[in-house]
């Protein structure tokens, strides 16, 4: 698949690319006094509104329909701003077509459809409008990439994909997990495909929005899509990580563009691109031993109730085993493995010692 990049969409792109807008469209007065704002912001290209909204119970504001792509055009007319909205269909499609929104978006929960996809994608043959697919709810890369395989397949030149957060079921103060490593591998498989962050959905809450933002410009992201309304904490949707669009404007001047907007990077600056990644790599990689010690501490807890000994030798034997394996299959040498498991081990089975001789000393 070959892909155009975001400059060649955009005129004149030399920063990442800022999506901005609010969750739901509500009405003419709050479309417009939110856009006004937002086209005082340079980095803001393009307004985002949803204009059917797909929630996950009924009886929620659904959206106000196809009344308020009238109010995109609206927009569109005052700001110069370009728009994009959300289609799930292939009759959200062709309204959305007859009002002139500029760029369509494919949500999480039509990318896990292949046959809402197929169908949105065959309403599109013959018109090359820009789409931008969101990853699907669950971390399922080939879908996500199966979504976009299916309007490259339409004849769609311009596309882009949105990491917007995995939905897992595990507690984390993320809406949805931002799992990094999902979208950086389709960005290594497919180098062209332009990618965005929405960090609204990620978050879920407005306090967590601007180190969302950087992690995004960390890992080399090309623009962010962010939720912004004119009075969030009153909108009708996803309040709680909607921001002002003064606090946008904060959030976009504070980022530290750690690389270059240019096509051409000096060595330096690839250097010093790389040694970023590295460092991301590495607090994910603590990040996830932390999460590993607490799950440790728990199996501690239950093997003091059930007085069992920490060290069990065929567990150890068994999990070096998948892990060797594991690792060979990822291209990792089997000493390093039995390195640093041997090392992590060591330091689970002096945890869970610390756990279960508390039995001994109370005894
Ligand atoms: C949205 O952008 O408002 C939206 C519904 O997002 P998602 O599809 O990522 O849940
Ligand atoms: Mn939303």
């Amino acid at each position: 698949m070959d892909f155009i990049p975001l400059n060649k969409w955009i005129p004149n792109l030399n920063h990442p690319l800022v999506i901005a807008g609010p969750c739901s469209a509500e009405s003419p007065e709050q479309m417009l006094a939110t856009a006004r704002e937002i086209a005082k912001i340079p980095d803001v290209r393009i307004f985002r509104a949803g204009i059917w909204k797909p929630r996950t119970r009924p009886n929620c504001f659904e959206g106000v329909g196809a009344e308020g792509l009238k109010w995109l055009e609206d927009v569109k007319a005052e700001t110069g701003l370009l728009t994009t909205t959300e289609v799930a269909n292939a009759q959200h499609v062709e309204l959305a077509l007859k009002h002139n929104v500029d760029i369509l978006w494919i949500g999480a929960r039509t990318t896990v459809s292949p046959f809402a996809v197929q169908e949105i994608a065959d309403a599109l043959k013959g018109v090359n409008i820009p789409v931008m697919v969101k990853n699907p709810v669950n971390q399922d890369l080939p879908l996500w990439l199966g979504a976009i395989e299916r309007f490259a397949g339409a004849g769609i030149t311009k596309l882009a994909a949105i990491h917007r957060g995995f939905s897992t079921g595990d507690k984390s103060k993320y809406r949805n997990l931002p799992k990094w490593n999902i979208p950086i591998e389709l960005k290594r498989r497919f180098p062209d495909l332009p990618m965005i962050c929405d960090p609204s959905h990620i978050a879920g809450r407005r306090d967590l929005i601007a180190q969302i933002c950087q992690k995004a410009m960390d890992v080399d992201m090309d623009g962010l899509m962010v939720e912004t309304h004119i009075n969030p904490d009153v909108a009708l949707s996803d309040a709680a990580q909607q921001v002002t669009p003064e606090a946008l404007s904060k959030i976009i001047s504070s980022l530290s563009l750690r690389t270059e907007y240019a096509v051409d990077r000096s060595f330096e600056q690839e250097l010093e691109h790389l040694r970023n990644l590295v460092d991301r790599a590495d607090l994910d990689i603590l990040e996830a031993l932390k999460e590993r010690t607490e799950i440790i501490k728990k199996i501690g807890l239950a093997k003091k109730e059930n007085n069992i000994m920490p060290l069990q030798i065929h567990r150890m034997d068994e999990l070096m085993k998948m892990r060797v394996e594991r690792g060979v299959n990822l291209g990792l040498t089997e000493k390093f493995i039995r390195d640093i498991y041997h090392t992590i081990h060591t330091e689970s089975v002096r945890i869970q010692g610390d756990i279960v001789n508390e039995i001994d000393t109370k005894k």
